[in-house]
């Protein structure tokens, strides 16, 4: 019964973005492979148009200031919280993760969360000189048009970790979700401008030259961009000709150290998470892990049997909480990398071929052990469920390996916490946890280095990259 009322309400929100019969482009189930909807296609043409409106509404939605907006981004997030369910039905079916788990329903809370946590967050003038003859302040004034450019693995939370500082700054901003993910990312949209003045927040559902366009365009003052390494050059190159501020955050191939004396079933379900969070199809997700030899085994061992009571399947079914990969060719990026790595001679402990039995885009969980440095498993970004696990004998190498990569989002080092510190502090990478990977927190700034990109989101840092700073000097 109450499985009925919640596809009726995942439908009315889908008719609400949806491109009208006949027309748009069929966006798949990922897991059942059934049509979810129509994706609007837009041109070039109503991308001009919505950066012009989201211009011209620009200057009245800063004049609100920030109690104001900031009381909206709360309202915003009630609203969200108030369509949670078939939120996170459209996004389990379009993009594929469970609705339970660290996933879907996770995921549009997150949402919420990080709204309410940016309308919370103040962001003072800084009083840098004040010393009898200088007084000299810093204050931060809105940019003005913000672009939005989102992959396919969080395409809510991600929009909203671009929307929701980008707004409370004052800025009006334009979204171009993934060509993969659009309808959940429009269906959000239309949620939260329920509440928002118009023209404050736009979406434009297009394809790679729309996002071009958006990048490159004249009148936006900033692109936050999440997406691969390769994009991301791209976007970088459009910026000289706008001159746009940019925060790229790409891809990622996190290593993982595991330190002689860990504890291998304390910290093996961690380790799990860590690496196959959202089936791997995760930014920051441990994506190598070097274990030293003394542990090796036995960590082996303990993420198998984790890996073994973890169900995989269609989103929709309550009891999964691993779904599929998101599109085909993700999934031959997978599987590629797993084909190759059995050449050249590692070991499968588990998984290592289609889980054909679910569906189309299913892979199962993959542990790779005897895995090797320099193995395109090892060096190239998964993003899928595989984990190659590699066996190490002297820390410093173990901290070289790691650094050998041009990435440079997360890593994580596993063991006693002041010797795993002392390791953290000699890795290239934005964040290092400790006993843990890949927890976000809206609060604590999160960026890459390297390949990865640059630019801080969250907290205090975040805000400051959607905002022009101004000196007031007198
Ligand atoms: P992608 O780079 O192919 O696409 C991302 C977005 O960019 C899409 O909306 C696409 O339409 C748009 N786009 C494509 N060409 C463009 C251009 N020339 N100018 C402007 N926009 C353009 O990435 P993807 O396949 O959707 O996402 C997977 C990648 O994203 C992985 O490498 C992953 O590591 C990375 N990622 C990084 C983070 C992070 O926070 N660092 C988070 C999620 C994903």
């Amino acid at each position: 019964m109450s499985d009925t009322i919640l596809a009726v309400d995942e439908t009315a929100l889908l008719d609400r973005v949806q491109a009208p019969e006949g027309q748009g482009r069929p966006i798949l189930d990922a897991a059942t492979r059934q049509v979810v909807g129509r994706a609007p296609e837009h041109t070039v043409h109503d991308l001009d148009d919505a950066v012009a409106r989201a211009r011209a509404a620009q200057p009245g939605w800063d004049a609100l200031g920030h109690e104001e907006r900031s009381a909206l981004l709360l309202a915003v997030a009630d609203r969200i919280e108030a369509e949670a369910e078939p939120l996170a039905r459209l996004l389990s079916r379009e993009q594929g993760k469970p609705l339970n788990g660290p996933n879907a329903r996770f995921e549009v809370g997150a949402c919420s969360a990080w709204l309410r946590a940016t309308a919370a967050t103040p962001l003072e003038p800084e009083v840098v000189v004040d010393d009898g003859e200088v007084h000299a302040e810093l204050h931060y004034r809105a940019l003005g048009v913000v672009g939005a450019i989102g992959p396919w693995n969080w395409p809510l939370m991600i929009s909203i970790w671009q929307i929701a500082p980008a707004l409370r700054m004052g800025n009006t901003v334009v979204v171009k979700p993934s060509e993969y993910t659009p309808l959940s990312v429009l269906a959000l949209l239309s949620v939260m401008n329920e509440v928002l003045p118009p023209d404050v927040l736009l979406g434009v559902s297009g394809d790679r030259e729309v996002g071009a366009r958006l990048a490159s365009h004249p009148d936006v003052d900033k692109v936050m961009f999440t997406g691969s390494t390769a994009t991301g050059r791209r976007i970088i190159e459009a910026s000289a000709g706008n001159l746009a501020r940019l925060t790229l955050e790409l891809g990622g191939n996190d290593a993982g150290i595991v330190l002689p004396g860990a504890d291998p079933a304390a910290i093996a379900q961690d380790l799990f998470w860590g690496a196959f969070i959202n089936t791997g199809q995760t930014c920051a997700a441990l994506k190598r892990l070097y274990v030293h030899d003394s542990v090796y085994d036995e960590v082996v061992e303990a993420l198998a049997g984790v890996a073994a009571q973890m169900p995989m399947g269609p989103g929709l079914d309550e009891s999964n909480v691993l779904g599929p990969l998101q599109n085909k060719q993700q999934f031959d990026i997978v599987a590629g990398l797993v084909e190759d790595a059995r050449s050249h001679g590692a070991r499968i402990v588990t998984g290592g071929a289609p889980a054909e039995e679910l569906g189309e885009l299913f892979y199962p969980i993959t542990l790779i052990a005897d895995a090797a440095d320099g193995q395109a498993v090892v060096d190239e970004e998964q993003f899928g469920p595989v984990l190659p696990v590699i066996r190490y004998t002297d820390v410093d190498e173990a901290i070289a390996r790691a650094n050998r990569l041009d990435h440079g989002l997360g890593a994580s080092v596993w063991g006693d916490r002041e010797e795993a510190r002392r390791v953290a502090a000699r890795i290239q990478a934005g964040t290092v946890w400790i006993n843990s990977h890949g927890g976000v927190h809206p609060m604590i700034p999160f960026g890459g280095v390297k390949g990865s990109g640059y630019g801080l989101e969250f907290g205090v840092e975040g805000l400051k990259a959607v905002s022009a700073p101004q000196v007031i000097n007198g």
